[in-house]
């Protein structure tokens, strides 16, 4: 059996971004990721290859409470969900960090100030090369320094709608994205603003994904071991319960063995999870870490629903998800708990509305309504619930089991954008502008809050460094840890989180 000095299980948002910055401390670090490298080829970029035949998808199957089957909407990768992500970057809210009272409940406090986390923000900002421009966005937290990169211009028709929605008393914002482009330098740029972005795979290479920006120069140090194909399946513990000794993982269909001074759980919110659970034993007979039986609860995945307007003219936009608008974040004038967020998504294509498309669209047959149509996001609260929860069925797969609540913000966002795209009529068909739908149980995109930190172990699984409170030598970094969920997209967050857990362990491990 291999020792190393730390085991990073998963190359997300959190496992990518710790290999990353704990690359140069020259400690002996051993990644492990149960996927491949997502290969480069012309499918990256097909419709119909990604959204109707999920090529990239995880073909596993979990279960809801009652034995239904779920089919997730995540990927196994090399940089995990970032592959396929939309680059949306944006930090939560200070008071996000509060405790604030929804019209569904009460989302709790963080143990720790948005403060802790604000000089990391900054640092990922930098790492995934985000574009955005300060001082637009009306509750962006408090920052000196401006973005990185300039923020992405808006194209014709996305510009008629931002001065539009602006004209509205609106605060539309330019959305901060992680991009490897140079709007200026056009010919050297690496990212070509196409319209095969959000959720699609890049196939140039020019999305700052979690390979792309952290594994990759990660791996330019000898002191970094990456084991792909490679599937954590159980923790073990020595007699005393306090200690992670050994994990074992399937490769190649065989057992294999490895231990660390520290071993770093980042399979995702759910994942991670299941992991835990998975490695029960008679010193931790409820699951790994868990003495306060939340393991595995408080799952959230946020209140989402994608929206299709249908314009009156015709438009040819590239790369469309350019701006955001967060006036009703916190609230609106005729209702005082938050709403949420809303951004465009990315260029809708036919294809994309032919089929059942999981991830964001409405099934309607308007394939040659493509070229009209301007597609939102909305993104509100969803509060921790413990029954909301991952568990494991008798053969160890992932039953999960999530009921929506604190709901009423989000049906008000998507009346509020109804209202002002009704308010912009001469742009938009009135009739055309409802077609809007939730998201189903699969769409686990956002999916945090499994191993929530704080600083009782009775109440949560992980302290504020995100050790687990339990063992000595277990941390989970990754979206787990999120006490409540805000309304913003959550990588940012995660990469930001992991960045801070890195300058923790770099202290210890000295
Ligand atoms: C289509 C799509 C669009 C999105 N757009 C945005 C966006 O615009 N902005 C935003 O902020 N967020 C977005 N997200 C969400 C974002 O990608 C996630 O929040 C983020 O990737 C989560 O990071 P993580 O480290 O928690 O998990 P992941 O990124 O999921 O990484 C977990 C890793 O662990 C590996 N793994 C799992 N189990 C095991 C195991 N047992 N053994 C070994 N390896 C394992 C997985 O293969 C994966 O590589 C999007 C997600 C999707 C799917």
């Amino acid at each position: 059996m291999t020792h190393y000095d730390i085991i990073i299980i998963g190359t997300g948002a959190g496992g990518g971004t710790l290999a990353y910055a704990l690359a140069p401390t020259k400690k002996r670090i051993l990644v492990i990721e149960r996927g491949d490298f997502l290969p480069r080829e012309k499918e990256n970029w097909d419709v119909k290859a990604v959204f109707l035949e999920n090529r990239y998808k995880t073909k596993e199957v979990w279960h809801d409470a009652v034995g239904k089957e779920i089919h997730p909407g995540t990927h196994y990768y090399v940089g995990g969900n970032t592959k396929v992500y939309g680059a949306a970057l944006l930090r939560l809210r200070e008071k996000d960090f509060e405790e604030i009272q929804h019209a569904g409940g009460v989302s709790p406090k963080w143990p720790v100030p948005y403060s802790d986390f604000q000089p990391y923000y900054l640092l990922a900002e930098k790492l995934y090369h985000v574009h955005g421009q300060r001082g637009v966005d009306p509750f962006e937290p408090a920052e000196k320094e401006p973005f990185p990169y300039k923020a992405l211009r808006h194209e014709p028709r996305v510009q008629q709608l931002f001065d539009g929605i602006k004209g509205l008393g609106l605060k539309p914002f330019p959305l901060p994205l992680g991009l490897l482009l140079d709007e200026e330098n056009r010919e050297k740029s690496q990212c070509i603003r196409c319209d095969t972005c959000d959720g699609f795979p890049c196939l140039v290479d020019a999305k700052s994904d979690s390979e792309i920006s952290c594994i990759k120069p990660a791996l330019e140090y000898p002191n970094v071991t990456l084991l792909t194909k490679t599937k954590a399946i159980r923790l073990e513990t020595d007699s005393t319960g306090k200690k992670v000794t050994r994990l074992e993982v399937e490769r190649d269909g065989k057992k294999e063995f490895y231990s660390a001074d520290i071993h770093i759980v980042s399979c995702g919110a759910i994942n991670s999870a299941a992991l835990l659970l998975q490695s029960k034993n008679d010193q931790h007979p409820e699951g790994l870490a868990n003495s306060s039986g939340m393991l595995g609860r408080n799952y959230m995945c946020h209140n989402n629903s994608a929206m299709i307007a249908i314009s009156t003219t015709s438009h040819h936009t590239s790369f469309q998800k350019t701006f955001g608008i967060n006036d009703f974040y916190f609230e609106a004038p005729d209702w005082k708990y938050p709403l949420g967020h809303i951004q465009l998504l990315g260029t809708v294509k036919k294809d994309m509305l032919r089929g059942e498309a999981p991830f964001f669209t409405p099934d309607i047959a308007l394939d040659t309504m493509a070229h009209h149509i301007v597609g939102w996001w909305l993104t509100s609260e969803d509060l921790p619930d413990p029954n909301n929860r991952v568990t494991l069925d008798s053969d160890g797969k992932v039953v999960l089991q999530y009921r929506p609540n604190n709901e009423e913000g989000h049906h008000r966002l998507v009346k509020k954008l109804k209202e002002i795209l009704h308010s912009l009529s001469h742009s938009f068909i009135p009739t055309s502008i409802h077609l809007s739908k939730q998201m189903p149980v699969d769409a686990v995109a956002h999916q945090v809050g499994t191993c929530r930190f704080g600083t009782d172990p009775k109440t949560s699984v992980l302290d504020t460094d995100c050790k687990a409170h339990d063992l000595e030598n277990l941390y989970v970094v990754d979206g787990s840890f999120f006490p409540s969920s805000g309304a913003s997209n959550p990588a940012l967050t995660i990469i930001a989180n992991a960045l801070r857990v890195a300058d923790i362990l770099k202290k210890q491990i000295k």
